[in-house]
């Protein structure tokens, strides 16, 4: 069967339509010459939901067979009054035996280039009051750590150079199965090859939980030193309001306890602008956070009341305040990416390379997962390279040599 697949969202969702889309056949790149539909849905926010809804609505002209996955049919099952084939997030697992299958989405394994995605879990153990995603993905469901290992190896046998291990809290992987993931790392990190780790998200609670093994696991030169964990507010209120588990403090102890280890690692965390309640205070309380931490990737977001969430009905800010602050933080973040890519620049660096980039380049990686640009290279290979310029949001590179070992 010749399947027709597009994915939205977070890296798990992604990877987790593929495995599918690959386990129900072919993949081809046109709807037409296709027997059936996959579209992998996201309903972080408002907005995505509503094109995820309008793609659906197109991709139904072609008369093809169309399994909706993801998000959408676990959330906002109510929105699927049409003709199509929902699978939720828990439903994966057995998706082929919902689609009379041969194989299940288990048995896959989802390369893009060198890169490798394995879903390490589902679902997560918070409790924000405005997540759609736990309503989506549920408590957190954790896949065997042999699983995991059998999807490192043969990814590395089919050419991944990049393995990225992902989960809604990559941090409260193996609650449920009597493990951590400090101890998952140590075994991913022993299998035999050349390879980088790159760890999802991990939510500053749970991350709390396991502080000092998790930073003796990223001593392995395996592991990516790269931290993404979401703060989104530095404000103590806020935070309590969004039920967030943990204080500015806290959050500010496992950057600079990962920093002390690792100076140069790259920090990417993510903030919420206008969630209810907050007010200038608020708002300059999370701004001096971002200039005292000065993360490498500031993923902003402008809050969005999702249905099934207690912040569904609370109050917010003015659309002008929130477009106010927006404009302010963004203008910190260019100004601390700026100065950290500047300190780059002349430096000899060595990377790997897992992907192509845009326009025929391509994407190289250093030890500390910043991205470089190289104008001419071959993926999977690692090279040591010069840095010459810096463009937008990432850095331009020059090849020195290759390199046979990570
Ligand atoms: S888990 Fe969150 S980001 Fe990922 S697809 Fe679902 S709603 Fe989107």
């Amino acid at each position: 069967m010749k399947i027709y697949v597009e994915a939205y969202g977070c890296s798990q969702n992604i990877a987790e339509t593929y495995m599918l889309a690959q386990a129900m056949g072919e993949i081809v790149d046109d709807p037409q010459r296709a027997d059936a539909i996959v579209i992998g849905t996201c309903v972080v926010i408002e907005h995505t939901e509503n094109r995820m809804m309008r793609r659906i609505r197109e991709l139904r002209k072609y008369g093809k067979k169309i399994v909706v996955y993801g998000c959408l049919p676990s959330a906002r099952r109510e929105l699927l009054d049409m003709e199509v084939i929902p699978i939720t997030t828990w439903e994966w697992e057995m998706a082929h035996e919902i689609l009379n299958l041969d194989k299940s989405p288990m048995d896959e394994v989802f390369l893009w280039d060198a890169i490798a995605t394995i879903p390490i879990a589902n679902g997560c153990l918070g409790r924000c009051t405005y997540c759609i995603t736990k309503i989506a993905r549920g408590h957190v469901k954790s896949r065997s750590v042999e699983w995991i290992v059998s999807k490192v190896k043969e990814a590395l046998q089919r050419g991944a150079v990049e393995i990225r291990l992902s989960a809604q809290d990559t941090a409260a992987y193996g609650r449920d199965i009597g493990t951590e993931l400090p101890s998952l790392l140590n075994k991913v990190s022993s299998i035999p090859g050349k390879f980088f780790v790159r760890v999802g998200m991990m939510e500053p609670r749970e991350t709390l939980r396991i502080l000092p093994q998790l930073i003796e696991a990223y001593s392995s030169p395996k592991i990516y030193k790269f931290l993404h964990i979401p703060v989104q507010s530095g404000d103590d209120e806020i935070l309590s309001r969004m039920n967030r588990g943990y204080k500015v403090k806290d959050f500010e102890n496992i950057v600079n306890a990962f920093r002390d280890r690792y100076p140069d690692m790259m920090l990417s965390t993510d903030v919420i602008v206008g969630f209810p309640g907050e007010d200038d205070e608020s708002f300059e309380n999370t701004l001096r956070l971002i200039e005292r931490i000065k993360p490498d990737i500031l993923n902003i977001t402008r809050f969005s009341p999702r249905p099934k969430t207690p912040a569904y009905r609370w109050k917010r800010p003015s659309t002008n305040k929130v477009k106010e602050w927006s404009k302010r933080i963004t203008e910190l973040q260019w100004e601390n990416m700026n100065r950290r890519m500047e300190r780059m620049l002349g430096r000899e660096v060595k990377v790997v390379v897992p992907s192509r980039g845009k326009r025929g380049r391509f994407l190289a990686r250093t030890i500390n997962y910043m991205p470089v640009v190289l104008e001419k290279a071959e993926i999977g290979k690692f090279y040591n390279i010069e840095i010459v310029d810096m463009e937008s949001a990432h850095l331009i590179g020059r090849i020195l040599e290759e390199r046979e070992v990570v």
